[in-house]
């Protein structure tokens, strides 16, 4: 007997989960839950956009001076500060949060701030004084920036940040005189941008991507999800926007974009590239810092304001936890959303979907387990997942879990289960089984 002790070091969430679980709302003018209260937002072009990212450039920057180039103004302000656990669980503690329950109004006062409610992890002793307590999922941050950038340098209707209320909106804010909208004969037409693609150089673009090759295993066929003649992709998951990200987007925009445009926009492949590594080494998170500043400060003075959303502003924080809590690939969402996949897939009773996820996994671990005990002389040690013997016995190619055909009892002295029967899913345990 012995005690196990565990500890929660941090949690893993998309940005929505973000907001619950940090008891902070991701939506609004206060939606970085970093910066918090002192992010810079404001209402562009129909909704609220995050800049001010001069704020972390040394103080005698001279793009810190340039105002038209920016926003309209210059800044003066220092990088907003940092909260530490402490000086959050004092200011939760100062507030009354509404129970919860369908007759509680749930309008927050404005003393409130972001705050919805205080998150149940302060309940832990030493959950205050944790340096991070909850992740930036780079897995989303990246796919989120991916859609903005490509889907505006691409031009692509219905993904480009660059509407006609952008640049409306530029043309209020006396801003980008170049982007404005031209008004010939009575009537207003938004010409192509500088910073996106002509027609021709899109289509381009899009046969090079259509034309690449992958060793096998290193992505999806990313040909398939190019619509060359619609211009435009389809179905691109999570992984694709990554191997796109860091692989296909600094080569096919090279000759296809203005310097100015595809400068930055290779510094953010890059900095995404060595974020993501598996290996870290401080001087790089610490040359990644100044980087990522540096290309959203590029890009401020490029795209409109309706292009900064609050997953490009995360991206200022992200090789700060790096610092922090060391390589991505141990806090990102990928092993989080193949495990919910494949558990989606065991779903054979769409009414009853929990139980077909139980029945699935007590037959997945009961075979495993009985794969172990059975091929344990086949088998050093724990069956990988390529090499798993419960996926291998399953007859199904798709590789799905079958509901139980029989059970059996199992013979005490031979195999100890601690159990009355072994679920079994095909014939071809049985003779070993029963042996
Ligand atoms: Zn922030």
């Amino acid at each position: 007997m012995f005690t196990l002790r565990a500890a929660v070091m941090w949690t893993v969430h998309d940005f929505p989960a973000y907001a619950m679980v940090s008891g902070g709302s991701t939506n609004g003018y206060m939606a970085c839950p970093v910066c918090k209260e002192d992010v810079t937002s404001g209402w562009h072009a129909g909704k609220v956009c995050y800049l001010g990212h001069r704020r972390w450039l040394p103080w005698d920057h001279e793009w810190r001076e340039k105002d038209k180039e920016f926003d309209g103004n210059t800044e003066r302000r220092l990088r907003p500060r940092e909260w530490s656990g402490d000086e959050i669980l004092e200011q939760l503690n100062r507030l009354d949060f509404a129970p919860f329950g369908k007759t509680v109004s749930r309008t927050r006062p404005s003393t409130h701030l972001n705050w919805t409610h205080k998150p149940m992890f302060f309940e832990l002793p030493y959950w205050s004084k944790l340096k991070l307590r909850h992740n930036l999922d780079v897995m989303h941050v990246e796919k989120n920036v991916f859609d903005t950038l490509v889907g505006t340098i691409l031009d692509i209707e219905g993904k480009t940040k660059d509407t006609i209320k952008a640049r409306l909106d530029l043309e209020r804010m006396g801003i980008r005189r170049g982007l404005w909208m031209n008004r010939d004969n009575d009537k207003a037409r938004s010409d192509l941008a500088f910073f996106s693609m002509k027609p021709n150089d899109k289509k381009e673009f899009l046969k090079f991507v259509s034309s690449v090759k992958f060793p096998d295993g290193y992505a999806s066929n990313i040909a398939r999800r190019v619509n060359v003649d619609g211009g435009k992709f389809t179905g691109l998951k999570s992984h694709d926007c990554h191997v796109f990200m860091q692989r296909l987007l600094p080569v096919g925009i090279r000759h296809l974009l203005p310097e100015d445009v595809v400068k930055p926009i290779m510094l953010l492949s890059r900095f995404f590239s060595q974020l993501t590594a598996k290996r870290l080494r401080r001087t790089d998170m610490f040359q990644l810092r100044h980087d990522i500043v540096q290309v959203l400060c590029k890009f401020e003075m490029i795209f409109p304001l309706a292009f900064f959303t609050s997953m490009m502003h995360v991206m200022v924080h992200l090789p700060e936890e790096a610092l922090l809590a060391g390589p991505i690939n141990y806090r990102w969402m990928y092993p989080i959303e193949r495990l919910l996949g494949e558990l989606k897939k065991s779903v054979r009773n769409r009414a009853k979907p929990e139980g077909s996820i139980i029945e699935a996994w007590v037959q997945y671990e009961s075979l495993t387990f009985y794969g172990i005990k059975c091929f344990a002389r086949r088998i050093q040690s724990f069956p990988s997942r390529k090499d798993n013997i419960a996926r291998r016995l399953l007859p199904s190619s798709r590789k799905r879990y079958r509901p139980f055909s029989f059970s059996f009892p199992v013979n005490p002295k031979s195999q100890n289960f601690g159990g009355e029967n072994v679920f079994c899913a095909t014939n071809r345990i049985l003779p070993v089984a029963q042996g």
